[in-house]
């Protein structure tokens, strides 16, 4: 099945084609490591984890990246403050950052690159666009032409004629209407040794936008499929992501552009004057459920505003229940019968449902609903004594294969598979079904290894602890 989607440079939903299929190569522009992520970070970041997940549920293989910006303004002056340096000042954060991931039950990234262990690519890519001429140097720090870039403005739609060419920007983050040549590298001569590195231009450091297209590029080649990030990131960061990579390799950056509407919280943008600016750790240590969250967050359409509130945290929590204790049901079930053709109807009903939703430009609210929609089915059909223990275990499986994509359905204080685990899992059902064996064992193997035994029956393969 086809994954429509909306793309940013287009303005319309259209089909996602990836280069080189069945693989979708696609980046997210990851978190500043200065502090915990809040939940306003997490909404984007949930966002792309469940395309990612709906990419794999449709067919795709998906080899995804996401980056840490660990070299910025912010983190210099804390890190020499605390008298410090980068490394001794993001470590504990992107450690908490992977901390809260798990707890969103974000799935580890293929790559998880940080900007500072690519310094060289950036200084090789801003080598690339002097060469073909978008470049200038003015106080000792290089800056991007943007009026040597027909293209420029494109993605964000911007009135390229009311630029004011020449003038220019150090600062990272800027709104539209100061579109300027935007800076690659800075001259910071007044800043400590460890937040400069030595370049044939002269010792600086990076901007902002250079490590994204430098590390995207390095791992997903000079042409992907995807790229993510929420709504705020379209400009400047992303036009100007485009102006660099396009400019240095001469060909087309990235083919689908995938943004995320910002979350409120009562209805307003989160703010920490306004004292409406939540952490997810804080919240979850509040006792709130980190599987509610994600519900929440996964009720609006990725293109619509979210609101966050502790009254809607509390729906999500009833909504969640709802779904939970129908799976608990489940093993009360009795009867040796097959599956009966109202159960079979209720599961190929829901199929249709969620796969559709998710085809039509990733409609979450939508698949959730079929989920809700084949717990009333399942409810009733369970007190008309129409399932049995096999049907029972259709119902069960479907679920589980809903979870795969919004991994909130499943109670849990049960057991589910890692993400380690389902990567294998999934494998091993890949390899079997392209009849590559010896692959397929090799998974089988290394699950085995972990404590996770196999076992194929005729409805499919199921798993159990044990050694
Ligand atoms: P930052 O660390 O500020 O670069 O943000 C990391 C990611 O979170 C980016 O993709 C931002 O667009 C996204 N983001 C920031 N604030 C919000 C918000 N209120 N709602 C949704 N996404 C956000
Ligand atoms: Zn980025």
């Amino acid at each position: 099945m086809t994954l429509r989607l909306h793309n940013t440079l287009s303005g319309a939903v259209e089909e996602l084609k990836p280069l080189s299929p069945p693989e979708v190569r696609m980046y997210t522009c990851g978190p500043t490591v200065y502090n915990r992520a809040h939940i306003g970070n997490f909404r984007t970041f949930v966002a792309t984890d469940v395309l990612r997940r709906a990419l794999r549920h449709l067919g795709y293989k998906v080899t995804s990246v996401m980056n840490v910006t660990d070299v910025e303004d912010r983190i210099i002056k804390f890190a020499a403050d605390a008298a410090t340096d980068i490394k001794g000042f993001t470590e504990p954060w992107i450690a908490a950052f992977e901390q809260d991931m798990a707890a969103m039950r974000i799935e580890p990234h293929d790559h998880f690159p940080r900007a500072t262990a690519h310094i060289p690519e950036m200084v090789a890519l801003i080598e690339r666009l002097t060469a073909r001429g978008h470049t200038y140097t003015a106080d000792g720090s290089i800056y991007f032409r943007i009026a040597s870039l027909p293209e420029y403005g494109r993605l964000s739609r911007l009135d390229v004629a009311g630029i004011q060419a020449g003038t220019r920007v150090d600062n990272d983050r800027y709104e539209k209407e100061n579109a300027r040549d935007f800076v690659l590298w800075k001259l910071k001569s007044d800043e400590p040794k460890w937040a400069q590195w030595d370049a044939p231009f002269g010792p600086g450091r990076p901007g902002w936008h250079i490590e994204c297209s430098a590390m995207s590029m390095k791992y997903l080649g000079e042409t992907f499929d995807l790229h993510a990030g929420g709504v705020d990131l379209i400009f400047p960061h992303h036009e100007n992501e485009i102006a660099q990579s396009q400019g240095g390799t001469g060909k087309p950056f990235v083919r689908h552009w995938f943004h995320v509407e910002h979350l409120l919280v009562d209805n307003e943008t989160m703010s920490k004057s306004k004292g409406n600016f939540y952490m997810v750790r804080d919240l979850v240590d509040q006792g709130h459920r980190p599987d509610a969250i994600r519900y929440l967050l996964l009720q609006a359409h990725y293109r619509k505003k979210v609101n966050f509130s502790f009254e809607g945290l509390g729906h999500a929590v009833a909504a969640l229940e709802r779904i939970h204790s129908f799976v608990r049901r489940l093993p009360d079930a009795s009867g040796d019968g097959p599956v009966t053709p109202e159960v079979e109807a209720a599961i190929a009903k829901a199929k249709q449902a969620f796969d559709e939703a998710l085809s039509d430009d990733l409609n979450t609210p939508e698949a959730l609903a079929a989920v809700h929609n084949l717990v009333s089915d399942g409810n009733s059909l369970l007190v008309n004594g129409l399932v049995s223990r096999s049907g029972a275990a259709a119902l069960r499986a479907t679920i589980e294969v809903f979870d795969r994509v919004l991994a909130v359905l499943l109670p849990s204080d049960e057991d589910r598979l890692s993400p380690e685990e389902q990567a294998l899992f999934d494998e091993r059902q890949d390899s079997r079904k392209r009849r590559e064996f010896q692959r397929a064992d090799e998974a089988r193997k290394k699950l085995e290894g972990l404590g996770v035994i196999l076992e194929d029956t005729p409805k499919g393969t199921r798993w159990r602890r044990g050694r």
